[in-house]
């Protein structure tokens, strides 16, 4: 690099890098669907308060990452009954996954923090009986998604299985992340729920992002490092600034526990000068 001007070698290569990073981000990565702002969170069977059901099995850390909610008659009373979507939301996941889990739902939804910006959460609802909504779908507090099951091929006693995520990453991969309350919400789903059962209503619709899953094959993409979504700010309107600005995301990008692929992180690092 001997006789290059390293300030030429910047404008040239920084910019190309930059590119490199953000276009995969920009142009297929982040998308965003427009949610209505959660009033206030339920529980997801015996809306809304839980009646007549509760929890055999809780949530722990690197253990069980839900909670399994059964009806008090036992056994399979509860099969059919009606599962309630926990808040406003968009449906992004609606499968049969098969597996241990059978037919899941994955809601996301948007609602204003303690300290006054947006978060986000996903509730997860498996071994359904039956999926009633479709993946994109708008739902609100309480609206019935589906029924109580089984699981595949009728392995388990009816119950459902529920998780509430503030990593938007996990998806059905939960092995990729920490088993932890960093990943889930602490306490367990039913913290989450107490600390939320009223929210101030606000009518706004507030844009929330999709299609942050991780890809189990080939995680190193860096079009699947998405940004640590619950962190995301706001701005004055309220609504998350979203795409953010290019210097907020490579800052973002070069802080030392962001998940960007090491080589690219490091690549970053020199170029900016930073250690
Ligand atoms: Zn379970």
């Amino acid at each position: 690099m001997k006789g290059t001007s390293p300030r030429l070698f910047l404008l040239i290569l920084l910019p190309a890098v930059i590119l490199m990073v953000l276009a995969p981000r920009f142009c297929s990565g982040q998308a965003f669907t427009l949610t209505r702002l959660a009033d206030g969170f339920d529980y997801p069977v015996g809306k809304p308060d839980s009646y007549g059901y509760y929890v055999y099995r809780g949530f722990t850390q690197n253990g069980h990452l839900g909670e399994d909610w059964n009806g008090n008659g036992g056994g399979n009373t509860d099969l059919g009954d009606a599962v309630y979507s926990i808040a406003n939301g968009v449906v992004v996941f609606s499968q049969d996954y098969k597996k241990g889990w059978g037919n899941v739902t994955i809601i996301r939804h948007a609602y204003r923090g303690k300290s006054g910006q947006i978060l986000f959460v996903d509730s997860l609802y498996g071994h359904l009986h039956v999926r009633m909504t479709k993946v994109g779908e708008r739902v609100t507090r309480g609206q019935k998604i589906g029924t109580i099951g089984r699981g595949p091929h009728n392995m388990y006693a009816a119950h459902l299985h529920f998780e509430i995520r503030q990593d938007l990453r996990v998806g059905m991969h939960r092995s990729m992340y920490p088993q932890t309350y960093q990943t889930y919400t602490v306490g367990g789903p039913r913290t989450f729920l107490k600390a939320h059962r009223v929210l101030r209503y606000e009518s706004r619709m507030v844009r929330v992002p999709i299609n942050t899953f991780q890809k189990k094959t080939n995680p190193n993409r860096a079009y699947t490092q998405d940004i640590s979504v619950p962190k995301l700010s706001e701005d004055e309107e309220g609504s998350p600034s979203i795409p953010e600005t290019t210097s907020s995301v490579i800052s973002r990008e070069t802080e030392p526990e962001a998940t960007t692929p090491a080589a690219t992180r490091s690549m970053l690092k020199r170029l900016l000068g930073r250690d």
